[in-house]
């Protein structure tokens, strides 16, 4: 899979050159590249903002450098279009199912919004060039679509074959099922006067198997009953 992401601080995604996904882009499975927005502006202060048509607070992307990007990046992978990501507190959540989803496509192009976003035709121009998706993090607003970048990529970029070692450990996760996971323990047996549930020491694989179930159950219950509702 090949990811570009636009924004005005790359130094933002330097992280991702880290842990799996950094093995994911030594081992070539996934080709990710990071562009700075102000190099598609050609003015002495490489502006990327402007005030608001309207009146108002804040400032507003410029359509011009997005343009230029979007031009130039959704062309890298000539065989596929692109599917256009923008991060936005008012696009769809962001959700398990939508990682697993865009996980599937050859090229995600991100741009990351700040101040008080991007010139609104930018999203229209980019439908002529590629699938357009605005996607929320959650019902909240962040500074900018940086942060939001890196969690779809990590969550994205983990359901890519190959990115984690044991793909089982893939299918047990929270969210996988519609189920939050189940706890986990390791050594020692009791640690704290704090001891594993003994079934888990039992030997007994469908018993396990069952005590898991119920507390995934039990927990989704407990903690997020809207999933059950769902
Ligand atoms: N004025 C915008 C609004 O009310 O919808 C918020 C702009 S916000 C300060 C700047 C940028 O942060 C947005 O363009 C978007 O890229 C990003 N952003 C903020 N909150 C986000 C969220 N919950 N999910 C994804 N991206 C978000």
């Amino acid at each position: 899979m090949r990811i570009d992401i636009v924004s005005i601080f790359p130094s933002y995604f330097d992280g991702l050159t880290l842990s799996l996904l950094g093995k994911a882009q030594s081992s070539g499975i996934l080709d990710l590249h990071v562009h700075d927005l102000r190099d598609w502006t050609f003015d002495r202060h490489r502006t990327v903002d402007d005030t608001p048509y309207g009146g108002g607070a804040g400032m507003v992307m410029k359509p011009e450098p997005w343009g230029l990007a979007l031009d130039e990046l959704s062309t890298s992978t000539p065989e596929s279009r692109p599917t256009i990501i923008f991060p936005s507190p008012a696009g769809e959540v962001f959700s398990q199912a939508t990682a697993r989803d865009l996980a599937t496509r050859e090229h995600l192009l991100f741009g990351c919004g700040r101040y008080e976003g991007i010139d609104e035709r930018v999203f229209d121009y980019a439908a002529s060039l590629g699938e357009v998706r605005l996607i929320s993090l959650g019902d909240y607003v962040l500074n900018g679509g940086e942060v939001a970048v890196m969690a779809m990529v990590e969550a994205i970029g983990r359901l890519i074959p190959g990115v984690v070692g044991n793909p089982e450990s893939l299918v047990e996760e929270s969210h996988e099922d519609g189920l939050l996971e189940y706890p986990s323990y390791t050594k020692p047996a009791v640690w704290r006067e704090r001891e594993v549930p003994p079934v888990l020491r039992s030997g007994d694989h469908g018993r396990v198997a069952a005590w898991r179930h119920e507390q995934q159950l039990e927990r989704t219950r407990r903690r997020r009953p809207d999933l059950l509702a769902d």
